[in-house]
């Protein structure tokens, strides 16, 4: 039923195993040039760790420590020991990178495989990576996981749509990886190409990388005519396979023998109650290379009350509503771009892709955002037109409290990205 009994351990076993798991982690990191000196500092060693909860004794990590620590100051071991390097994307400032052992690919590629195994794939399903591959781990990660699951793995990358689907036909491909903007993109092609949902082979896609909405996972599985699951990672705590949904779609379980979880208020950084949203902060517990104490994600989320029906034990985490540096402020509102989509993609009215433009007019910034119509609504009466971009503004009022300026534009007008999607411009500076 689990691809690994521990998906369903008994939390008091969890809690040793985390128990466990911490203390060697905490062995382990003092190894290296950073933690060995933060850990002195605070006084703490494995001996401070007694339940998962001690977790808060130590202090938080941060990318800046990641960074002033690059390229070799979180490593443990010596490096003819490490087989991979990853970095992340890097959407602000340098990227990070991180550092694998053989067994740290091998563990990696087992918790990936154990969650393609949650949404109903097996060996023999024929899995298409449709992801850059290089130093996003997304690439490698999710392909070794596919491997290490008994899939045929076809390493397709990003791009090249009509090539990607001519595989996917071919190779009666079952599974995909995809980044949901691309997704969407992916499946205005397919309607396009004039292939019906249903007609198009592959039953589930895991889509994950970026945050999305549930409007733009529905719309996902209406446009390709198969379920998909979501999936979060991020390089620091190896990438991929660190939280997933399971097929029941209510909350992502988080891997919690491999990684320790906590929410916490990001001003404050105190634990929130259970149910609240902050910031993720995760620990590795089996890495060996490049361990990582109390991680600070900048994501945005909160920890789901209650069991799964699925019967695993292992708590699970809301969609991502956004990163803790992703907020823009305009007019004096709080505004999050997934609170843009959501409105956005529950319109039929509205295609694939949307654009957000933070402008400056005199001293005050405006919001713009450019929305793809569908081309049965792109016609030529001004007034119908119009009336959609009202209804639009709106809507979006309703959600974000200031009315934006709408654009409407044509299907396929709006910069496509094959990798993670760009969903902000600001076009403060240039005016
Ligand atoms: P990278 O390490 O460059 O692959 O980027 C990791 C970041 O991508 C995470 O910290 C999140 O901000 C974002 N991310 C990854 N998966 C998801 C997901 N399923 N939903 C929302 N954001 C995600
Ligand atoms: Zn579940």
């Amino acid at each position: 039923m689990y691809f690994d009994p521990v998906e369903a351990l008994e939390r008091d076993a969890l809690a040793q195993l985390q128990t466990d798991r911490l203390r060697a982690t905490v062995e382990r990191a003092a190894k290296s040039p950073f933690y060995a000196k933060r850990l002195a500092e605070a006084g703490l060693s494995a001996a401070s760790v007694t339940s998962p909860e001690d977790i808060r004794k130590f202090p938080l990590t941060g990318k800046d420590d990641l960074r002033s620590n690059y390229p070799y100051g979180f490593l443990t071991c010596d490096r003819r020991e490490l087989v991979r390097l990853h970095a992340s994307s890097g959407t602000t400032g340098n990227p990070t990178a991180v550092l694998y052992t053989r067994k740290d690919l091998d563990q990696w590629a087992a918790l990936v495989a154990r969650c393609m195994y949650s949404v109903g794939m097996r060996k023999g399903d024929v899995f298409q990576n449709i992801a850059g591959y290089g130093l996003f781990t997304g690439g490698l990660g999710i392909h070794y996981g596919a491997e290490w699951l008994g899939c045929l793995t076809i390493p397709a990358g990003a791009g090249n749509t009509k090539r990607q689907i001519k595989l996917i036909q071919d190779f009666e491909v079952t599974a995909l990886h995809i980044i949901p903007s691309y997704a969407l993109y992916f499946g205005s092609v397919l309607e396009k190409e004039g292939i019906r949902p249903e007609d198009f082979p592959p039953r589930i896609a895991l889509i994950g990388a970026e945050p999305h909405t549930d409007e733009a996972r529905k719309r996902i599985e209406q446009l390709l005519g198969l379920r998909a699951f979501n999936s979060y990672g991020l390089s620091e705590m190896n990438g991929p396979g660190v939280a997933f949904e399971c097929t029941e779609q209510s909350g992502m379980h988080i891997w919690e023998d491999a990684y320790i979880v906590e929410v916490i208020d990001p001003v404050t950084l105190e634990p929130v109650p259970e149910g609240q949203v902050g910031e993720l902060v995760l620990t590795t517990l089996t890495r060996e290379g490049m361990p990582i104490i109390r991680y600070r994600t900048r994501d945005l989320t909160r920890l789901l009350p209650g069991q799964c029906a699925c019967g695993r034990t292992h708590r699970r985490i809301d969609r991502i509503s956004g990163r803790a540096d992703d907020m823009l402020i305009i007019k004096g509102v709080n505004i999050y771009p997934m609170q843009v989509e959501q409105v956005l993609m529950t319109m039929p009215e509205v295609g694939q892709n949307y654009l957000i433009i933070i402008e400056r007019e005199g001293y005050l910034d405006q919001l713009r955002i450019k929305v793809e119509i569908q081309d049965e609504y792109f016609v030529e009466d001004m007034r119908g037109l119009r009336s959609l971009q009202e209804k639009i503004a709106h809507k979006l009022h309703d959600e974000i409290l200031i009315t934006p300026r709408v654009d409407l534009v044509q299907r396929g007008t709006l910069p496509q990205s094959e990798g993670k999607a760009k969903r902000v411009v600001d076009a403060r500076e240039t005016n």
